[in-house]
């Protein structure tokens, strides 16, 4: 099993499981791409650094890629109208929903509020799950996106005054582009 990408802390730097999940591309803006879920072994990577999946059964077959990239645009779909102040769309809120509801026996959620998948479209399950309940009872403050590179994040920071999805990497390209365009 090859692996593309190399998971790192700096790519959950959302404050959220559903959010971190859709940031899984290099960056949605200006043009959406790379892709960082390329190969089966970097959704299965991805979801065992989260703990969504027991390590005994990995199971990521490309059916499973394909479901997860289509999960991750309806959640581009929500959170983009949330951030726009705008309803949520009924099409993408029915899909986020109709992932919730797929798997039958493949998902435990405990009494404490915290879920067990036994496999994968129980981990995505579990993923769309998590996006409902974040729309349903967003922060004050709300899901924003990096002024960079579009990244989902909630901001909770002191001053709320956070504009990037990370100060090591496009808080500072940003301000190294501020510094050659005054100093020209
Ligand atoms: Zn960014």
């Amino acid at each position: 099993m090859t692996t593309t990408t190399e998971w790192v802390e700096d790519h959950f730097v959302a404050g959220h499981l559903a959010l971190d999940f859709a940031n899984t591309v290099y960056r949605r803006w200006p043009e959406p791409g790379p892709e960082l879920l390329v190969e089966t072994a970097d959704l299965a990577g991805w979801l065992a650094l989260i703990g969504l999946v027991p390590d005994s059964e990995p199971g990521v077959d490309e059916a499973a890629l394909e479901d997860a990239r289509a999960l991750r645009a309806l959640l581009w779909r929500v959170f983009d109208a949330h951030i726009d102040d705008r309803s949520i769309p009924a099409s993408a809120l029915a899909g986020l929903l109709g992932t919730a509801r797929r798997p039958t026996d493949d998902l435990t959620l405990h009494a404490d509020g915290s879920t067990t998948a036994q496999t994968v479209q129980g981990s995505l399950a579990i993923v769309a799950l998590r996006a409902i309940a974040l729309l349903l009872d967003p922060p004050p403050q709300g899901v924003r996106a990096c002024d960079r590179c579009g990244w989902f994040f909630i901001d909770s920071s002191r001053g709320r005054r956070r504009r990037w999805c990370s100060m090591k990497t496009c808080g500072n390209q940003a301000k190294a582009a501020r510094f050659r365009s005054t100093h020209a």
